[in-house]
């Protein structure tokens, strides 16, 4: 009798064939990666993708990913990003980065990207604090936070307010797509893989700078175990950083 397999789950192509899981248990970049690994294969522009990132713990997707990958200093991979783009216009080029990276040591660069108008996708994943070097206090940490340099809680009047990066970035006349979604159930994750697909369909198209916030946990730096942290996400972190599409300018910014 004739086997009929179904197969619904298979490695993204991107991905190397034997990778060493690089990630603490319940680390929402692990999603992330699989979604930018599934979209870029749907899109069919896998072969012809280049990821910049910088310092942090998403540096860690030269483990996953069988890409063209272009390192950066910290905080500077839409700098590094915009030079490989103009370069070689016709690659897919997108940058990978934390909120320590992204919102925090690099937002300088990343507003300027964004004004330019730079034809290319930043994925930020946004968990609040700087997770590879002990969960300090980054940009983003909400009012009230626990972390390592804010051990009674953030503070506005000591460490002033959590900075909101899409509704900064959406600000940016040369933002064509921004948006804010969050990994902590499996509706969301949908959601998140939409919002990803777009930004790159954007790119494809030409219509301008890119951006996706994803809300994602990071148990080791919250301190809290992995079903905690999306508990956290959902119940504290979203009243701070609301989902939403910040902006979608779908004839392209000029
Ligand atoms: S420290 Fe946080 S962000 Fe880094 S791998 Fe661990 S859980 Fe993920």
């Amino acid at each position: 009798m004739e086997q009929v397999i179904n197969r619904v789950f298979k490695r993204p192509i991107a991905y190397k064939k034997d990778y060493n899981y690089p990630f603490c248990g319940g680390c929402g970049h692990g999603v992330v990666l699989r979604l930018i690994a599934e979209v870029l294969e749907e899109l069919g522009v896998y072969e012809k993708t280049i990821a910049t990132a910088s310092v942090g713990c998403s540096i860690n997707l030269d483990k996953f990913y069988n890409l063209d990958i272009v390192g950066a200093d910290h905080g500077r991979a839409p700098c590094v990003a915009t030079g490989v783009k103009r370069a070689k216009p016709d690659k897919i080029v997108f940058t990978y980065q934390g909120d320590g990276d992204a919102a925090t040591i690099g937002f300088n660069e990343l507003v300027h990207t964004a004004l330019r108008g730079e034809n290319i996708t930043t994925i930020c994943v946004n968990n609040t604090n700087f997770g590879m070097t002990g969960g300090q206090a980054s940009a983003t940490s909400i009012l009230g936070q626990i972390t390592a340099t804010t051990r009674a809680g953030r503070d506005a009047k000591k460490s002033g307010f959590p900075i909101k990066i899409s509704e900064m970035i959406a600000k940016c006349d040369g933002a064509a797509y921004v948006a804010r979604v969050a990994i902590f159930s499996p509706q969301s994750i949908r959601k998140a893989k939409e919002a990803i697909k777009k930004a790159f369909e954007y790119q494809i198209k030409g219509l301008g700078f890119s951006f996706v916030e994803v809300i994602a946990a990071c148990p080791t730096g919250w301190k809290l175990k992995p079903v905690e942290a999306l508990t956290y996400i959902k119940d504290e972190i979203l009243k701070v950083h609301k989902l939403d599409v910040f902006k979608d300018v779908k004839e392209g910014i000029v």
